[in-house]
């Protein structure tokens, strides 16, 4: 790919060569708030801080369901405990009581206290149960609040970063327009020839290959930019504008 006719004076390709540069400086800037350690470190806290949260919802939701079975556990203790105290207030008036009836009446009393005691171990194995689990949870409030500052104070770095970035960033910036404002409108659009992910706009030949994407250039085009030398060219692989005579070029 040649632009045959267009051909690049020292001023323009000195011109090019310093957009380049910068829009790098700009581009690797940009990736160093989005993808630096300060975003990282960010994300990995953050995510960290959510999967607490949701651990501690489930301990939460464990604590909530022992202790209505622990509620529930008392409610059916109670009932025994009454029918309890009932029957042996019978057992105690049961002077007039036809006396072929007392086995009955000792005999669910004697029922009656297999349940207390039963209802009331099983209680007391729920009640163990919560208070490990409440213990988990107070361990997770501790985890998650220390989590939270621990994300706040990375989202704080992350957001001074990106501050510090945007003043170096607004230089970069009015230096490019400036420099730009110097492109003849012919080289301008050599340059909007360019593939726009392509950052470093430029590049020049290097042993045969392109500086930019590093590969080899096809015989044909190292043919024409010998024959053509000042004109501009375009790297077949990256689309870089190959730049004639630069300072690396071999
Ligand atoms: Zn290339």
């Amino acid at each position: 790919m040649s632009a045959k006719g267009t051909s690049l004076s020292e001023r323009q390709i000195e011109v090019l060569l310093a957009i380049s540069e910068l829009s790098t400086k700009a581009h690797r800037n940009n990736l160093r708030v989005s993808q630096g350690q300060e975003a990282s470190a960010y994300r990995d806290l953050a995510q960290e801080y959510k999967r607490t949260k949701v651990k501690l919802e489930s301990v939460a939701e464990e604590a909530r369901k022992l202790d209505e079975e622990r509620e529930s556990l008392e409610r059916e203790l109670g009932s025994y405990e009454f029918q309890l105290r009932t029957s042996r207030d019978r057992l105690d008036h049961s002077s007039g009581t036809d006396y072929r009836s007392l086995p009955a009446l000792r005999a669910e009393i004697a029922a009656l206290e297999g349940k207390v005691s039963q209802y009331t171990e099983e209680e007391i194995g729920v009640i163990d149960q919560l208070e490990t689990v409440t213990q988990q949870r107070e361990a997770l409030e501790a985890d998650l609040k220390r989590q939270l500052q621990e994300a706040l104070a990375a989202k704080e770095a992350l957001e001074t970063l990106r501050r510090d970035i945007s003043v170096v960033d607004e230089t970069l910036q009015a230096d490019l327009a400036g420099l730009k404002i110097h492109l003849d409108p012919e080289v301008a659009a050599l340059l909007e020839r360019v593939p726009a992910q392509v950052i470093d706009k430029v590049a020049h030949v290097v042993e045969q290959a392109c500086s930019g994407c590093r590969l080899r250039i096809s015989s044909i085009l190292l043919d024409q930019i010998k024959r053509f030398p000042s004109d501009a060219h375009y790297c077949e692989e990256c689309g870089r504008l190959l730049l004639p005579n630069g300072p690396q070029a071999g």
